[in-house]
């Protein structure tokens, strides 16, 4: 994990999670803490060979891998957790995440790893987008970066802005074949946002530090247009759910191996299905027990 500075207020440690930093004359801010107790420790030696004490974590989402340290952190430090107010009872109750891949019901052992299941953290405020505050002068605003999770926020501090996972990067588009979105109609917004805004940095909760994320975030968006695009072709004649599951996996050129890449890969599936039937691309038809999907006549 190293230190890396951006701005006079503003630095972030870099690694498979970046975490966010921002230092006021009173206050060290993290952003996200990433995925567990060893995380947690990682950044709690840097911190302290800087001199420095964070009091406060903003979570940009409630994605383990983003507030897993944070149980550790407030063991050991006391501070103050703010989460997104449509995210905070992910990280109060972390059997949600998993539950919401197994359909609401209780997830099974295979959907609790600590990839999917954190450490429950307490949330002493929660934060909405379009909220600005000022600490010791220091100016942070936080913004709808939807579309990822329902309800992520990014954090804005002497313009350069935490962007969390609104977008991925061309490797791991490649590599997983289909991301992560667990609602494509507010992450287009999230990218077109992000493609015309004017911010002196861009720091992903996964990647490198950006001046300019059009490109990635443009490369984003050819992706969601491909996905829809196979869907509705697809679709041509009527699928039962999982069959049009198992039909976009393979063209993804995607070998599922878990239950975890299963759920994960479906979220995202049901994600593009629910946006197309909100525009009415597509219709349910449920017949013999069993729900079909089908391009809509025009
Ligand atoms: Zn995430």
């Amino acid at each position: 994990m190293k230190y890396c500075e951006i701005t006079e207020n503003v630095s972030f440690l870099s690694d498979r999670v970046n975490i966010g930093l921002i230092k006021t004359k009173n206050h060290t801010i993290l952003i996200d803490s990433g995925l567990d107790k060893s995380t947690a420790n990682k950044i709690l030696r840097v911190l302290s060979k800087n001199n420095l004490t964070a009091d406060i974590i903003i979570n940009t989402h409630g994605h383990a891998d983003h507030y897993g340290g944070n149980a550790h952190l407030i063991e050991k430090t006391d501070l103050q957790v703010w989460a997104p107010r449509g995210e905070a009872h992910l990280l109060e109750f972390p059997e949600y995440e998993p539950a919401y891949f197994f359909g609401g019901a209780y997830p099974p052992p295979e959907l609790c790893s600590k990839f999917l299941k954190a450490e429950p953290s307490r949330v002493d405020r929660r934060i909405s987008a379009g909220e600005r505050i000022n600490i010791d002068g220091i100016e942070i605003e936080f913004v709808s970066l939807a579309g990822h999770s329902l309800h992520q926020i990014g954090v804005v501090c002497q313009n350069v802005i935490f962007t969390a996972d609104s977008y991925v990067e061309e490797d791991i588009i490649k590599k997983h074949g289909i991301p992560y979105y667990a609602d494509i109609a507010s992450a287009v917004k999230t990218l077109n946002y992000l493609v015309e805004s004017d911010f002196d940095y861009y720091l992903p909760g996964h990647g490198e530090l950006l001046k300019n994320p059009a490109e990635v975030c443009r490369l984003n968006l050819d992706f969601f247009k491909k996905m829809e695009d196979l869907i509705c072709n697809i679709l041509k004649t009527k699928k039962e759910e999982a069959e049009l599951f198992a039909a976009v996996v393979e063209d993804r050129k995607i070998k599922i191996n878990s239950m975890q890449k299963y759920f994960l890969l479906k979220t995202t599936v049901n994600a593009f299905v629910s946006k197309l039937a909100g525009e009415g691309e597509l219709e349910s038809i449920i017949k013999d027990n069993k729900l079909y999907w089908i391009k809509s006549s025009v």
